[in-house]
C-alpha cells in the first residue's frame, strides 16, 4: 500500500503506546464489567438515528469490488444484504460448553459455507461498499453478502483469513483493542496485517466490550472514542465502522456512536434489510455452529434483485490517502 516499513514501525510503536495509555484510562475511569462472552440473544432497543446528517465522506482502505455481470443499480432506498455474524471459527474446545458451541463454526463447516457462496454467485462486500452505495450512488454487486467476525479471535486470523484469501472473499473484522495479545486473541500486528491484506477491513467493537447500556455517559464516551482512536493510530487511516458488544443499545448508547464519528453500527437483532437512516442499528444473521448448509442458505433469505443493464464500471471508492485521522 506504498508505506514504507520503517514509517509502519514507527507507527506501530506509537500506537502500542496509546493502546496502553488508554486501556489504562478505561480500567480505572470506566471499572466497567467486562462482558467477555458474545452470546445471548438480546431485546436491546431498537432506537434509529434521528439525523440524516452524516460525513459526506467515504472512506475504506480496501479496493473497492471488482465488476460483476450484473449489479444492484444505485438508488434504493432498501436493500436486502444478509451481514452474516460469526465469532469463533474453530472446533469448541469444551464439548459440554453449549454456548461455546453454538459461537463456534468448525473450520471444515466454515469452508464449506465458502465454498457455496462462492459457488452461488454471492459477493461478500464490506461496509466501505454499503456506504458508497448508500452515500457515492455506487453499484453493488449482484448477490451481495458481508462476512462479519466479532470479537477479535486469533483463529480469524489463523483460519478464517486464509479461506478467505484463497477465495479473494472481503470481510469485516470487529475488534477489541484492550484485549489485543491476550490469549485467543489478535495481536496489534495480526490487526494490522489483516488491514493491510486490502480484503479485511478492520471495525471498532468498543476498548474492553462492556455492556454499554450500563455506562455513565463519560465512560460510554471513552469506549467509543479511544476504540477508534486507537485504530486509527494503529492502521493509519480512519474507522467509522462499530459493532455493539453482545448487540447491546439504546437510544443513548446509539447517540454516542454517532457523536463518535461512526458511519455503521451493527447488532445482533436478525434480519436482511437495510437503508441509510438505520445505518446505526444495521441488523445481521448469526451463523450457529452445527449448522447445516441448507440452514446457511435459508437464512440468506431471498437475493436482492440484481440489474444486467445497468451495468458500468464500479469507481474505486476514495482511499485513505490524504483523510486525516483522528487524534
Ligand atoms: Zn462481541
Amino acid at each position: 500500500m506504498g508505506r514504507s516499513q520503517g514509517s509502519r514501525r514507527r507507527k506501530l510503536l506509537v500506537a502500542a503506546g496509546v493502546t496502553v495509555a488508554i486501556v489504562l484510562t478505561v480500567a480505572s475511569a470506566a471499572a466497567v464489567g467486562l462482558r467477555m462472552n458474545a452470546g445471548g440473544s438480546h431485546q436491546a432497543g431498537t432506537a434509529q438515528p434521528d439525523r440524516p446528517s452524516e460525513e459526506s465522506r467515504v472512506v475504506s482502505p480496501i479496493p473497492a469490488s471488482p465488476p460483476a455481470q450484473s449489479v444492484i443499480p444505485p438508488g434504493r432506498a432498501r436493500i436486502s444484504v444478509p451481514l452474516l455474524e460469526y465469532h469463533y471459527v474453530r472446533v469448541n474446545p469444551d464439548p459440554r460448553d453449549r454456548l461455546g458451541f453454538q459461537l463456534s463454526v468448525t473450520p471444515g463447516d466454515f469452508a464449506g459455507q465458502m465454498d457455496k457462496l462462492a459457488g452461488g454467485g454471492y459477493h461478500p462486500i464490506v461496509m466501505a461498499d454499503l456506504r458508497a452505495y448508500f452515500l457515492a450512488r455506487e453499484p453493488l454487486p449482484a448477490r451481495p453478502v458481508v462476512l462479519t467476525f466479532d470479537d477479535g479471535y486469533v483463529d480469524f486470523f489463523q483460519v478464517a483469513y486464509p479461506i478467505l484469501k484463497k477465495h479473494g472473499f472481503k470481510a469485516v473484522a470487529y475488534v477489541v483493542p484492550g484485549f489485543f495479545g491476550r490469549p485467543g486473541y489478535m495481536t496489534a500486528a495480526q490487526v494490522q496485517q489483516l488491514d493491510d491484506s486490502g480484503i479485511v477491513e478492520i471495525g471498532s467493537h468498543t476498548v474492553n466490550h462492556p455492556d454499554l447500556t450500563k455506562l455513565q455517559p463519560g465512560p460510554l464516551d471513552v469506549q467509543l472514542q479511544a476504540s477508534r482512536a486507537t485504530l486509527e493510530q494503529l492502521l493509519g487511516h480512519p474507522v467509522v465502522d462499530f459493532c455493539y458488544p453482545s448487540g447491546r443499545l439504546n437510544a443513548q448508547v446509539v447517540a454516542a456512536v454517532a457523536a463518535a464519528g461512526y458511519q455503521t453500527a451493527t447488532t445482533e437483532q436478525p434480519g436482511t434489510e437495510h437503508s441509510w437512516p438505520d445505518r446505526l442499528a444495521w441488523t445481521r444473521v448469526r451463523v450457529d455452529g452445527g449448522e447445516r448448509i441448507s440452514d446457511f442458505f435459508a437464512r440468506l433469505r431471498t437475493p436482492e434483485p440484481a440489474d444486467v443493464s445497468t451495468l458500468r464500471s464500479p469507481t474505486a471508492i476514495p482511499g485513505p490517502s490524504g483523510s486525516s485521522v483522528s487524534p
